[in-house]
């Protein structure tokens, strides 16, 4: 199938309040612009090397989401272009896009990450990590940043329940973040998880964004985290 079908039966299939992240690493500009053709504009990245080439060649009203391992070296190249950055995983890298997004004039949004799969490979916050960031001072000190949620991978793995459970842990996690520390912010409302072979799981444990590469635009050339 071709990226255009691809993208309008995914996204016909999408229970409201999900919203479809297009991954486009390793793809180039014109396959991007196919999903564009027939109205996606969120896409992700997972380099800043590509997003910042892809964002400047690309049309401004797409919605870049950074959704890789970020160095804080690489902030400020991104900063400027992205609409989310999903795969915050410290406080160091929170305050880098903090001061960077200063210098912009902008607040960026971010989303927290969480490790609840298997592989110890994987990043992100276990939940005491990540309360104790909440609860500093120096967290709360940042003003150009703004938390809307948080993202989480599952193993790699056929088994379903053990994906679910993993999916539920995130989901839980949200709740407890936003009661415990975003009760009045409305703004705190995303989950992102799910990718190309476990996001229909990923929906049912309740995901707002899912973030499907090689399902639109066929097996990447280069496999990647
Ligand atoms: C590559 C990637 C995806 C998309 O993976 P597919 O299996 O191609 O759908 C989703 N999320 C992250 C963080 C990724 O790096």
């Amino acid at each position: 199938m071709s990226i255009s079908e691809n993208i309008k039966r995914i996204k016909a299939s999408l229970p409201e309040g999900v919203r479809l992240v297009a991954v486009s690493k390793f793809n180039p500009v014109e396959s991007i612009e196919e999903a564009y053709s027939v109205g996606q504009r969120l896409f992700g990245e997972s380099h800043a090397q590509e997003l910042v080439p892809k964002a400047q060649a690309l049309p401004k009203d797409i919605k870049w989401h950074f959704i890789g391992h970020l160095q804080t070296n690489k902030v400020k190249y991104i900063v400027p272009y992205v609409a989310c950055i999903e795969s915050v995983d410290s406080l160091k890298l929170l305050k880098e896009i903090d001061k960077q997004a200063a210098k912009c004039g902008r607040v960026v949004n971010c989303l927290l990450q969480f490790h609840v799969a298997q592989e110890e490979t994987k990043f992100g916050f276990s939940l005491d990590e990540c309360v104790e960031m909440l609860q500093s001072e120096e967290f709360k000190s940042l003003a150009h940043i703004s938390i809307i949620g948080v993202m989480g991978m599952a193993s790699i793995s056929d088994d379903e329940a053990k994906i679910e459970r993993e999916f539920s842990n995130v989901k839980n996690i949200f709740q407890k973040l936003k009661s415990e520390f975003f009760s009045d912010k409305e703004s705190f409302c995303e989950i992102s998880m799910g990718m190309t072979h476990d996001y229909p799981i990923a929906i049912k444990c309740g995901a707002t964004l899912i973030r499907v590469g090689s399902g639109i635009f066929g097996e990447r050339m280069y496999q990647n985290s």
